[in-house]
């Protein structure tokens, strides 16, 4: 390949017109030769930080990543631009490994994928010894982080590339990033002399919504309906059950939705992935196992049917979302016994009381999000150490601001029916009884504890069931209540009570009773915001990708992202030329699909 200058390189292959951020920053001192440690959300646009130096440099670029079964996709992506990509991974047959590594020594290959494990391997090491290297790129750089959720063991070898290849530069990228987890990167990868690059962790494109759950199904479907219509997502469950139960309740309301999760035979999970990737429109159920390196362009929403065990899981999970840069949504449903149930996880966990206590914390910042009165985004940039940003407008907080109320006496009452149960009858219930008990409802379980002769019974009739469930969950939140035991019973904390002497007022939420909806008024999202006259030629271009993408097996986004058909349907270019000038159409892929694009295009509607 001749080209040389990143500037050209990044026109003539990806076809695209400027750097994003940092890219032109990294790409510059990764090409000169310097180690980078690259912080950037999901979506900001990592791959060119490797790739386009991988190209401008003499050799050809390693890159080291987990994800193996998304390998072949990449090496697609990449060869659908012209640059010379191969992967060396356990999928493949012997005749292939062989022709990879004898393109790799020919210096034929541009870009060469391993995974991790490849590399424990001494003959991976010695064939990387002969030929010649341009850089190494070590993806998903958490994955050394060792009390990161996603640890390989593999990845701690890595630091060792920089001892057999000193004058080799590296560059570590990842999605996830706390403070804790980029220090441990650095010192683990041997990257603390590399420049760092932080990007911002912002994703103004994604809209987060945080929703009392109520029927979590049904809420879901509401949303997919009403919003997302048509459009690729994926919806998170805790369990494998539950994924499966989503999955079926979905395809029987006329959506295509597919199950993942780790206990489904590999091949299905593969056929799964594989659909979800390459067709338009595939609402994917999953547990976490699902997602990593995920990168798909146009997924719509992400929706969490269960809360997430941690902040970092969350931003990683819902940033799946909106890659492509056009809206999109990030969607929870959470309520009283998700909090219940987790604090219960935590309990029966495995690990030390240090573990245990991390865990809590995790789960403690993830309630402080739900129970949050001001912006969404602000909570999460502060979190991963971006302080100070201002009130978004594109979070359910921003777009219907929740009311407070004081929740003082109310707090009192709950916390003295536990109390009172502890102290004269020396019982403790969990949530279900305690309302019953404030609201005053005879029940059998009432009468057989003879709940109704307290003190309190029937003290609490001001509020609702429901309401009475807010309450205890914002307590439970705040630690002024916990729950624990066999029956998941509620108790007082340290702090139960200051609010019980009146020492310490408690405003509460008050969730709002509709919650917020997108204020954008659009069917599928696709299609946001184009005129008619675009929004039918967006279709028809659409149409034509689906054809050659299942013509040629590969997802429709490695032939165009949607970004680009938008692009060419609102430009509605008459030329080679034009065309050419459009974001995302290189030079390969205008020669490629250059004319087929300009035919769709005069052809008119069908
Ligand atoms: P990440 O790996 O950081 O999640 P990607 O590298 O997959 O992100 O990039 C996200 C999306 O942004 C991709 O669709 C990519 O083609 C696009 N992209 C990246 N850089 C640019 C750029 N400079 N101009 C236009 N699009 C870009
Ligand atoms: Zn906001």
């Amino acid at each position: 390949m001749a080209p040389r200058d990143p500037a050209q390189v990044l026109h003539q292959v990806f076809g695209y017109d400027a750097f994003r951020g940092d890219q032109s920053e990294i790409v510059e001192h990764v090409s000169g030769g310097g180690d980078a440690l690259v912080l950037m959300p999901t979506g900001g646009g990592k791959s060119l930080c490797y790739q386009i130096p991988s190209l401008v440099r003499d050799g050809t670029g390693v890159v080291i990543s987990p994800l193996i079964a998304l390998m072949q996709d990449q090496v697609d992506a990449l060869r659908a631009v012209g640059v010379r990509a191969g992967f060396l991974n356990s999928t493949q047959g012997p005749q292939e490994r062989r022709d990879t590594e004898a393109a790799f020594l020919d210096g034929e290959l541009d870009m060469l994928y391993l995974a991790p494990e490849r590399l424990r391997v001494p003959s991976t090491v010695d064939l990387l010894g002969r030929g010649t290297v341009a850089l190494f790129a070590i993806d998903e750089a958490h994955c050394v982080s060792q009390w990161g959720h996603d640890f390989r063991p593999d990845y701690l070898m890595l630091s060792e590339l920089h001892q057999r290849w000193p004058d080799v530069p590296r560059i570590a990228l990842t999605a996830t990033a706390t403070r804790a987890t980029h220090a441990e990167i650095a010192e683990r990868l041997d990257l603390t002399g590399a420049k760092h690059f932080v990007a911002s962790f912002d994703r103004p494109n994604i809209q987060y919504r945080i929703v009392p759950k109520a029927e979590p199904r049904r809420q879901l479907l509401d949303l997919l309906r009403a919003e997302h219509a048509g459009d690729a997502g994926i919806v998170y469950c805790l369990s494998r059950r539950s994924v499966e139960q989503t999955a079926e309740f979905l395809t029987a309301q006329g959506i295509t939705a597919l199950p993942y999760h780790a206990g489904l035979e590999a091949p299905v999970r593969a056929a799964n992935q594989a659909r979800f990737l390459r067709e338009d429109g595939i609402v994917m159920v999953a547990t976490i196992a699902f997602g990593m390196g995920i990168d798909k362009p146009d997924v719509r929403f992400v929706a969490h049917l269960d809360l997430p065990k941690s902040v970092e899981g969350y931003y990683q999970e819902t940033g799946r979302a909106g890659r492509d840069g056009l809206p999109s949504t990030a969607w929870l449903a959470y309520g009283l016994g998700d909090v219940v149930q987790q604090r219960k996880m935590i309990d029966d966990s495995e690990g030390d009381l240090a573990h245990r206590r991390r865990l809590s914390q995790h789960l403690d910042a993830m309630l402080a999000l739900c129970e949050t009165v001001e912006c969404r985004r602000v909570n999460l940039l502060a979190y991963f150490g971006q302080a100070g940003a201002e009130a978004c407008g594109n979070c359910d907080t921003c777009l219907t601001p929740p009311q407070t109320w004081d929740g003082t006496v109310a707090a009192q009452k709950v916390l003295s029916t536990v109390w009172r149960l502890k102290k004269e009858r020396n019982q403790s219930f969990g949530a279900g009884q305690i309302v019953d008990i404030l609201v005053g409802k005879q029940t059998p379980k009432i009468t057989q504890h003879r709940h109704e002769e307290l003190s309190v019974f029937g003290v609490g009739t001001e509020l609702r069931d429901v309401e009475w469930r807010t309450v205890i969950r914002q307590l439970l939140a705040r630690e002024l209540l916990t729950v624990g035991g066999a029956y998941q019973t509620l108790s007082l904390t340290e702090s139960s009570g200051e609010v019980l002497r009146g020492d310490r007022e408690v405003a509460l939420r008050r969730d709002p009773e509709r919650p917020a909806r997108a204020s954008r008024n659009r069917s599928a999202a696709a299609t946001v915001a184009l005129p008619a006259a675009a929004a039918e030629v967006f279709e028809r271009l659409r149409a034509w990708r689906g054809a050659a993408a299942k013509e040629q097996g590969v997802p429709a986004y490695v032939i165009f992202h949607d970004a680009t058909l938008r692009e060419i349907a609102t430009g509605a270019p008459t030329s080679l030329a034009e065309l050419g000038q459009v974001n995302g159409v290189g030079e390969a892929k205008l020669a490629r699909y250059g004319e087929q694009i300009l035919e769709t295009l005069a052809a008119g509607p069908a």
